[in-house]
């Protein structure tokens, strides 16, 4: 950058005067009251104009079976390690593959 090219202060500040951040605008679910972004789901229940969408419940259960599955396999991944060092780095590719699959 050489001095040729710099800004003065105004021109800086006429160009930052855009970016100020808006506060998003929410709504309250009808629901449960929690809030929400207008016209989409609410993400607390998954109720959307009074209908349940998305069941959140099962939803929230099958996400922490999936966190709790993972969780154990790196914790099993972590106990095998000291024991087999040379067999480790073959057999994690295979295991992902499989999982991925
Ligand atoms: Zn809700």
């Amino acid at each position: 950058m050489v001095i040729r090219m710099r800004h003065t202060r105004a021109h800086t500040a006429n160009r930052r005067s855009h970016h100020a951040l808006k506060t998003p605008t929410l709504a309250v679910c009808a629901n449960c009251g929690a809030k929400h972004r207008p016209h989409h789901m609410c993400l607390e229940c998954g109720f959307y104009k009074g209908r349940m969408v998305v069941d959140m419940a099962t939803k929230t259960q099958a996400r922490e079976a999936r966190l709790k599955a993972k969780r154990d396999m790196i914790n099993g991944e972590a106990a095998d390690t000291p024991e087999a060092a040379s067999e480790a780095p073959e057999e994690t590719p295979t295991d992902n593959e499989a999982e991925k699959k």
